[in-house]
């Protein structure tokens, strides 16, 4: 018999969304599990450097009409404007609540919270960049996270350190009712039986080679749902950040361009003014990494292959990036062997975050897509939701935005369900699923590598659903994760002992990064025309009359059908569709 716990409600996932929607069920006294393969404050949100964004005017005059504008043109109009709304007037509430609960933020003399310009924010709707970024030096995410877990010890939320999810469990209806969980330090298998399940699993930036995300985001969220039949919205969707270190794929802060960094060729060229004559290194992710990329195309690029650009800032001086950009300072000395005090760094685009993901509702209750409302029981936020406020590129700073105003939403919706609903029954098979694949991994010598195996769905993707797509490369790399999915199907692991088996949950790690790829490169295939992060070289404009609507991707086919884009905001005039130019 396999072990079971219940609770009111399990949040998998103890980054900000994890923590801030469990914060929220701890806080009104429902008994909650929150369960996390890492220790919490090692989750990926610990990474994030540049800021979380909102108007707070506390630079120059703001509005959060204009941040809504904004995203939805970042978003390439592909953004719901109904959740884009919700989100952006309520970013000013989330950072008092944050700085209330003892985030320290960086301060300007007056003693107001700092905040710093970021790429494709702007005043006025567009007319010039705008300081709109909150941050704590470039160690925002650390900043925020261990100020989520305080708060949640705090409360006295109960965690489950180390414990890896592996299955949802549904019922007939269709009702999610818990996961099970294996307990990486015993090996022991344990259900999870609860009233509300929230997905918090974060990104899967790992099913690229070069990524700045942690080795942990490997979609385990993405894939667990894909396996119980639940669509995947959007996955061609992925953002490459301009700034990853050359070779290393580390992170570069957009904080540094916000600060009055800039990038140039190997002429010494300030290319960006001629993709972006008006904001130029402050345009949006796509289109500076875009810009680069033609660079590096065109023969401009610098480093021993000629494939990065620079990152100058020297010219900010020491004291400056001291205190505004230590960590930056330090990673380049470490990753780049460059200080950049006094040398430029070499940069370029890495895959950063993930567009896409599990469609959910304002509420973060997951969208039925098959049968046309919402999943029973089973909530996503943060990452590895789709709501969808990034559309088909998110500005930078909106990510951390987006965990604490949608946790909190979802931790609403999950209160008001656990209250007015019973425990559902769980099926006598809940386990059986998970029991096989299991086995099915200890047949020993005889099948494929794991490792081996999730390095070549890395080098397909990276070869064949780049910066720029083109049709013939997408076509085969199409055929090669089909052809990888037989070999993922046929993983085995000679190791089967249970006390902290790290092979094991690497090998379960292959088996989410497939669903993965194959939903993202099948979604980029499909769609027929370039927005945002996807670009094509066959259909390089955006098409609104054919593509104005959101993939839906279902794993169980494959197929592809459509959900509208939500054009309607909640209370204003909708934003027209307009050209993007930055
Ligand atoms: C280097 C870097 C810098 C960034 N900088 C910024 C920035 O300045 N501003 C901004 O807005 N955005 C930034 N982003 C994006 C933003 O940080 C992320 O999108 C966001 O932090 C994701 O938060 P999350 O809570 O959804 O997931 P994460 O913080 O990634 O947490 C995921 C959690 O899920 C758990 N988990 C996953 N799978 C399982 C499983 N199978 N079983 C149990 N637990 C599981 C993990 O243990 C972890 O606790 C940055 C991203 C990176 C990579």
């Amino acid at each position: 018999m396999i072990k079971r716990y219940t609770f009111d409600a399990i949040i998998v996932g103890s980054g900000g969304a994890g923590l801030r929607t469990s914060m929220q069920l701890a806080n009104d006294g429902l008994k909650v599990a929150v369960i996390s393969k890492v220790f919490p404050t090692r989750s990926h949100t610990v990474a994030a450097q540049g800021g979380i964004a909102a108007a707070l005017a506390n630079i120059s005059e703001d509005k959060w009409i204009w941040h809504m504008y904004d995203t939805i043109k970042g978003s390439d109009y592909l953004g719901d404007q109904d959740a884009i709304e919700y989100m952006c007037k309520n970013a000013a509430e989330a950072i008092y609540e944050l700085e209330h609960m003892g985030m320290p933020f960086d301060r300007n003399d007056d003693g107001r919270i700092y905040q710093r310009p970021f790429g494709g924010m702007t005043k006025n709707f567009g007319e010039s960049s705008i300081s709109r970024t909150c941050s704590v030096a470039d160690r925002t995410g650390h900043a925020m996270l261990h100020t989520l877990y305080q708060k949640n010890i705090e409360l006295n939320t109960e965690f489950f350190i180390e414990w890896v999810c592996l299955d949802l469990i549904r019922d007939e209806e269709g009702a999610v009712l818990g996961v099970i969980a294996i307990e990486m330090q015993s090996g022991e298998l344990v259900i999870f039986h609860a009233k509300s399940t929230v997905f918090a699993t974060g990104g899967a930036g790992r099913i690229f080679e070069a990524s700045t995300n942690a080795y942990i985001n490997t979609g385990d969220g993405l894939g667990m749902a894909a396996r119980a039949g639940i669509s995947l919205e959007d996955m061609e969707f992925w953002q490459f950040h301009p700034t990853g270190i050359l070779n290393a794929g580390v992170l570069i802060t957009e904080g540094v361009r916000g600060e009055g960094g800039y990038l140039v060729n190997a002429l010494g060229e300030r290319f960006m003014e001629k993709y972006a004559p008006n904001v130029k290194d402050l345009a949006s992710r796509d289109v500076v990494s875009r810009a680069i990329a033609t660079e590096v195309k065109e023969g401009r690029g610098i480093g021993e292959n000629k494939d990065g650009v620079y990152l100058e800032l020297s010219h900010l001086g020491e004291e400056l990036i001291d205190e505004k950009l230590p960590g930056i300072r330090e990673t380049s000395i470490k990753f780049a062997n460059v200080d950049p005090v006094k040398d430029p760094i070499p940069v370029v685009p890495t895959v950063h975050y993930m567009m896409g993901g599990i469609p959910t509702t304002m509420n973060g209750q997951v969208r039925d897509t098959t049968h046309g409302n919402v999943v029973e029981g089973f909530y996503a936020v943060g990452e590895c939701a789709c709501v969808s406020v990034h559309g088909a590129n998110r500005l930078g700073s909106n990510s951390l935005l987006d965990l604490i105003v949608f946790g909190r939403a979802a931790g609403i919706d999950v209160i008001n369900r656990c209250k007015n609903n019973p425990l559902k029954k769980l099926p006598s098979n809940a386990s059986d699923i998970t029991i096989e694949r299991l086995s099915l991994l200890e047949q020993g010598q005889s099948g494929e590598d794991p490792r081996a195996v999730g390095n070549e769905i890395r080098k397909v993707m990276q070869e064949h659903c780049g910066v720029f797509r083109f049709p013939e490369l997408m076509e085969e790399g199409v055929k090669k994760i089909k052809d990888l999915r037989v070999r993922v199907d046929n993983l085995s692991i000679s190791d089967t002992s249970k006390i902290f088996n790290t092979a094991r949950i690497e090998a379960l790690e292959v088996k989410n990064l497939i669903e993965v790829a194959e939903a993202t490169i099948i979604s980029a295939s499909n769609r027929k025309e370039s927005r945002g992060s996807h670009s094509r070289s066959d259909y390089p404009k955006r098409d609104d009359d054919g593509w104005l609507k959101h993939t839906v991707y279902n794993p169980l086919d494959k197929s592809i059908t459509y959900r509208p884009v939500n054009l309607h905001p909640l209370t204003v005039d909708s934003f027209p569709l307009k050209e993007r130019v930055y």
